[in-house]
């Protein structure tokens, strides 16, 4: 007998309720009719995993549920999901306009990488609809916003802001990453395409790197065309594990939401804090359009020490429970000293110029009980 396997013994997915990892580059065909019969478009068939995957497409379904989409598509990191979607929408001497407090990396892309590919880059002072009335008419071919905003968590009026893209024929790209689908989903509010970090809370578990982009089928298709090109998949590995996260997104988000309610609440009345940003609090300017847009308030407070800067130094270092790491949206609480942790190369004058105050302390809240959380910050507070 034959060690190798024939073709008709290959085993076929079973009806698993979690979606198999097809792990593999490349799938196979009966034989030519097969092959011309997909070509053909006539059969739902895989072809090469750079095209395409079905533990991919389990993943993507699910998202696209929650999003409120035609389809979703996955990316290998929320960056090669942002400049994708840049990549796709720009051509030289069309403009973008981005918010000045947006992801760092978003802003560097497009101050770096599209300016030097000719794009106009439009970054008004205030994310506001009456800043974007300022602006020159003509070639604005895309609108990014960011809800809430990283890291003072500002909230934008996105339904305005769609209906100015409108009117001027551009796209309106939102990344939703610090709402996720479970608190905001952009395409409800006239979004033409919704961004994700599929990294924080969508993962949920800080253990994979992903990104999505969801909308209209014409677009995303498109995106996927230019995907197979560029090749910046998701390795079906961490489509498994997003998918997982998918199914607990909503239960975490809210639990998560709320506990940072009750410590945004707790920071605000405490003596050694001199100011807490977080959108379910009154205090915060968007408040009210925190209350209009999102679901709950997210799980990220940020917040500064009274003293100098050094000060919150002191207190990321003094906290016993969340960690001192980058990024968010993980079951573990997360904190850093906002400048230190994502600003280090241009430092805190470099931050400062880009508008994020120097003390400021960035929590990303976990599932942690609140009591813990709180009591681990009194004693943090209280050693200052
Ligand atoms: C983290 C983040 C990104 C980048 O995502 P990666 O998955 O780290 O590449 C983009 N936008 C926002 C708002 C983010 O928080």
């Amino acid at each position: 007998m034959s060690k190798n396997m024939r073709r008709d013994e290959r085993n076929q997915a079973k009806k698993s309720l979690a979606p198999p990892i097809f792990q593999t580059a490349t799938f196979t065909f009966d034989g030519s009719d097969d092959l011309e019969a997909y070509h053909g478009g006539e059969t739902d068939a895989f072809f090469y995993t750079r095209y395409g995957n079905p533990t991919n497409e389990a993943a993507e379904r699910k998202l696209a549920l929650l999003e409120g989409a035609e389809t979703s598509l996955l990316y290998a990191s929320g960056m090669a999901a942002v400049s994708s979607v840049f990549l796709s929408l720009l051509a030289p001497n069309a403009r973008i306009v981005i918010p000045q407090e947006s992801y760092r990396h978003t802003r560097d892309i497009a101050e770096g990488l599209l300016t030097r590919y000719g794009v106009r880059v439009d970054i008004p002072a205030e994310n506001t609809v009456e800043s974007l009335e300022a602006l020159s008419d003509g070639q604005i071919r895309v609108l990014f916003a960011e809800i809430p905003s990283n890291p003072t968590l500002r909230i934008p009026d996105i339904g305005q802001m769609a209906e100015w893209a409108q009117k001027r024929r551009a796209r309106f790209i939102v990344d939703s990453t610090i709402a996720s689908p479970a608190l905001f989903r952009p395409l409800e509010h006239g979004a033409d395409l919704a961004v994700q970090s599929v990294t924080k809370y969508i993962g949920g578990h800080n253990d994979v790197v992903a990104g999505a982009v969801s909308g209209g089928l014409d677009i995303i298709d498109a995106l996927r065309e230019q995907q197979a090109l560029l090749g910046s998949i998701l390795g079906p590995q961490e489509a498994f594990l997003v998918e997982r996260g998918l199914k607990t997104l909503e239960l975490r988000v809210r639990r998560i939401s709320d506990t940072a309610l009750k410590l945004a609440e707790f920071l605000e009345g405490h003596p050694r804090v001199s100011q807490v940003y977080y959108p379910g609090l009154e205090s915060h300017p968007d408040h009210q359009r925190a209350v209009q847009y999102m679901a709950a308030f997210g799980g990220i407070v940020s917040f500064e020490l009274d003293g100098n800067h050094g000060k919150a130094d002191e207190l990321v270092s003094a906290l016993q429970i969340p960690v001192l790491a980058p990024g968010f949206g993980g079951t573990e609480s997360q904190v850093e000293h906002h400048v230190k942790m994502a600003y280090a190369d241009i430092g805190i004058q470099g931050a400062e110029n880009r508008g994020v105050p120097a003390g400021l302390i960035r929590y990303s809240v976990g599932l942690e009980d609140f009591e813990v959380l709180r009591d681990d910050l009194g004693e943090g507070l209280k050693k200052l």
